[in-house]
């Protein structure tokens, strides 16, 4: 058997492996697997998010605790207004004065209003995924157990595949087996290819004149743009 036969036995057995692999890959097992790892990673980046949020909240009461502070120790002059007033000082002085104070009380209420709705809408938020991640970590010991049943069914056919791969492997040139390992990591497939005259069948590239002698001796060459195996 040619070098080239010995690869393309390989190839096949392979390409039987692949589509193992690729029906694992895209089995439902596995996608509900995913799907819920993915959720509960997330989740725990959302509560995150929330906590840190929650902060910023506390952080703003303390900020408008404060203020309301300031604005009753300004009330506390109004106590004395009689007297004050009597000791000559301008009725409209303590007016202006009651009016802006009026005035930061409805600007503090409203910002008062405009936090407790931030301040529920965080609450909902939080209760709403502490319910699905409750939910879904119940689920996800199922999910797990069924993608890794489905995983060992799958992988008996694929451990006999690559039995077959290694002896196969055995009478293959090394160094063409560790490039080829290394485009089939990378995903190309298939990775040897028959020539198209003297074109690369996969992505159409012509081969050099050196390629092309080299080529009619028998001998696998590699296509310059997509890297695979190709004999005359
Ligand atoms: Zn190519």
């Amino acid at each position: 058997m040619t070098q080239v036969e010995k690869l393309l036995k390989y190839q096949e057995a392979d390409s039987r492996l692949l589509k193992v692999e690729q029906k694992l890959n895209s089995s439902d097992e596995r996608k509900k697997y995913m799907q819920s790892r993915s959720y509960l990673t997330k989740a725990s980046e959302k509560l995150d998010q929330i906590e840190a949020k929650a902060q910023e909240l506390k952080a703003n009461i303390e900020r408008l605790n404060a203020k309301y502070s300031e604005l009753a120790e300004t009330l506390k002059d109004f106590d004395h207004l009689d007297e004050l007033v009597e000791q000559g000082n301008a009725i409209s002085f303590y007016k202006r004065s009651a009016q802006s104070l009026s005035d930061d009380l409805k600007a503090l209420k409203n910002e008062i209003n405009s936090l407790t709705s931030a301040i529920k809408e965080q609450v909902d938020e939080y209760q709403t995924l502490k319910k699905n991640v409750i939910a879904a970590q119940k689920e996800y010991p199922k999910l797990q157990a069924a993608y890794k049943e489905y995983k060992d069914s799958v992988q008996v056919e694929a451990q006999a595949i690559t039995k077959e791969l290694k002896v196969l492997a055995k009478d293959i040139d090394e160094d063409i087996l560790k490039k080829y390992q290394a485009k089939r990591s990378e995903r190309v497939f298939p990775i040897l290819c028959q020539l198209h005259g003297d074109v690369c069948p996969m992505c159409g590239t012509s081969l050099s004149i050196a390629e092309k002698e080299n080529a009619s001796t028998g001998k696998v060459i590699e296509c310059e743009n997509c890297h695979r195996f190709l004999y005359k």
